[in-house]
């Protein structure tokens, strides 16, 4: 091997690592900013806190359900939201 072709291989190396910590860092900070996503108060049933009457209702939202090629708001069968607690989300 050859200086030139040690150099060569230095920068093949060093281009690899540099490939490889680029995408573990894409891939940590995706996974950080998906952990950082603030809650929000949602219920299961999809809808929002809002919807429940206080949030001890029933849900007053409508789901949309498609039957015989025609879109229906169906109310929503949730009794009770069960997401997080707005106050406590801050
Ligand atoms: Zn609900
Ligand atoms: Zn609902």
């Amino acid at each position: 091997m050859t200086p030139d072709q040690w150099f060569a291989l230095g920068q093949w190396l060093v281009g690899g690592a540099i490939g490889i910590g680029a995408v573990t860092a894409g891939a940590w900070g995706a996974w950080r900013f998906r952990g950082a996503q603030p809650r929000r108060p949602i219920c299961t049933c999809g809808h929002g806190y809002g919807t429940h009457d206080g949030g001890h209702g029933p849900c007053g939202g409508k789901l949309r359900a498609r039957r015989n090629y025609t879109d229906f708001l169906d109310p929503c069968p949730c009794r009770s939201y069960d997401g997080p607690d707005p106050l406590l989300i801050r």
